[in-house]
């Protein structure tokens, strides 16, 4: 069908590659053509030019070790389960439904990779690379099918990169509670001019505690809660109008959401805490919460649960926490509190403590 003699093939290689793709069978082959797993690393993928991938992470459970997978548009001929070393348990090839190539690495019980920083990187048109683990150099053998550095015809830039899709936040994992029951105000701190704290490359505590009680609410809403917030959108409100609100409501929570800066702001300071200001009650949802963030930020320093005379929390009649989470300031803090999968994470992690909170106070 598609076939030209040498002379023509020679001459007219881009026109070969346009014919190639409109030759492709209904039930196209596998757009994934070769990979590497290599020992720095580094996963590499050779696909077909211009191919659509789209990457996933979840964290271990109890029958799997941490995964990461692509799927690829096209099916697999062979599925297949390639044996690991190291860190690195195993690599599946398969097919998850019709149509599709998956490419699956599942990492040994207790190695962990970090979610955070996972980017694939489109190199040109037919090349993908994502820096997956940062184990130590050479603790596993370089795992492979195929030949990953032949480059097509145009090696032309693409630049552009997939964010991976955590998987773990799926609104069926929050606990349930009894629907239009439970009331709750999200105070998103600062707003409008009122930028609060401005971190490491002018990351601003408004921005990032608006998209986070943003997407707290609408878990929450999710879940059956009612929820008002005291801003949804970059105005500035004072503290004893939203404080005056919220007693309006007769809300049975008040949560206000802040980041944090450190005095001289130093890049060295990092950590979570969450405040509340009397009763075993705030004390309860301060824990519940801070227990969660803790959870979604690795490596940040708890600092704890804490009694805090903020106005807001102080006035409000409700029980009422003031959750810090992390520093605009802080190095480990502020790279992940920039990235809209750990904003994610955070929201994920506060609309659970206060699902947690109401199961236990009933
Ligand atoms: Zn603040």
């Amino acid at each position: 069908m598609c076939k030209l003699n040498n002379f023509h093939f020679v001459r007219f290689l881009p026109l070969f590659f346009l014919l190639n793709i409109s030759c492709l069978p209904v039930k196209a082959s596998s757009a994934l053509a070769a990979w590497s797993l290599k020992s720095n690393g580094v996963l590499e993928l050779r696909t077909r030019k211009n191919s659509n991938l789209k990457a996933y992470y979840q964290k271990a459970n109890q029958l799997y070790g941490d995964r990461f997978w692509v799927d690829f548009n096209g099916e697999l001929l062979n599925p297949r389960i390639i044996k690991g070393n190291g860190p690195v348990k195993e690599i599946r090839l398969g097919k998850p439904v019709s149509g599709i190539t998956r490419l699956v690495i599942e990492f040994a019980p207790q190695k962990s990779i970090n979610p955070y920083e996972l980017k694939l990187i489109g190199v040109n048109e037919n090349k993908w690379k994502i820096k997956l683990t940062s184990f130590p150099l050479n603790s596993f053998k370089t795992i492979k099918e195929g030949n990953v550095s032949k480059t097509s015809f145009s090696s032309q830039k693409r630049n552009q990169s997939i964010s991976v899709r955590d998987i773990n936040l799926r609104i069926t994992d929050l606990p349930n509670i009894k629907r239009n029951k439970y009331s709750v105000v999200i105070d998103p701190g600062h707003g409008g001019s009122d930028s609060g704290a401005v971190g490491i490359n002018g990351l601003k505590e408004t921005d990032v505690v608006l998209d986070v009680s943003k997407i707290v609410t609408k878990l929450l809403q999710e879940k059956g809660v009612s929820v008002k917030m005291t801003r949804n959108k970059e105005v500035e409100v004072d503290l004893s109008p939203r404080v005056s609100f919220a007693n309006k409501t007769n809300s049975d929570i008040f949560v206000s959401i802040h980041a944090n800066a450190s005095r001289g702001k130093k890049s060295y300071i990092n950590g979570i805490e969450t405040f509340y200001y009397s009763g075993w009650r705030g004390r309860l949802l301060a824990e519940k919460i801070q227990k969660e963030i803790l959870k979604v930020s690795a490596g940040s320093p708890d600092r704890g649960v804490r009694r805090g005379r903020y106005y807001v929390i102080k006035r409000t009649n409700m029980p009422a926490v003031l959750a810090e989470i992390g520093f605009v300031t802080g190095r480990l803090d502020s790279r992940r509190l920039e990235k809209k999968i750990h904003r994610r994470r955070v929201a994920f992690a506060i609309a659970k403590g206060i699902l947690e909170y109401f199961k236990r106070v009933g």
